[in-house]
């Protein structure tokens, strides 16, 4: 299974996706996966 990333704003663990967007219930924050922060 793959590792959802936390969300880049608000570091919440309660990501969860939708097609090719995360979404962060917190906040409703929504972000594409190309753009979550990729380990350096
Ligand atoms: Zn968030």
């Amino acid at each position: 299974m793959s590792a959802l990333p936390p969300c880049p704003a608000c570091k919440s663990t309660y990501t969860y996706e939708d097609g090719s967007m995360l979404i962060c219930p917190e906040f409703a924050h929504e972000w594409s996966q190309s753009a979550a922060v990729a380990p350096s």
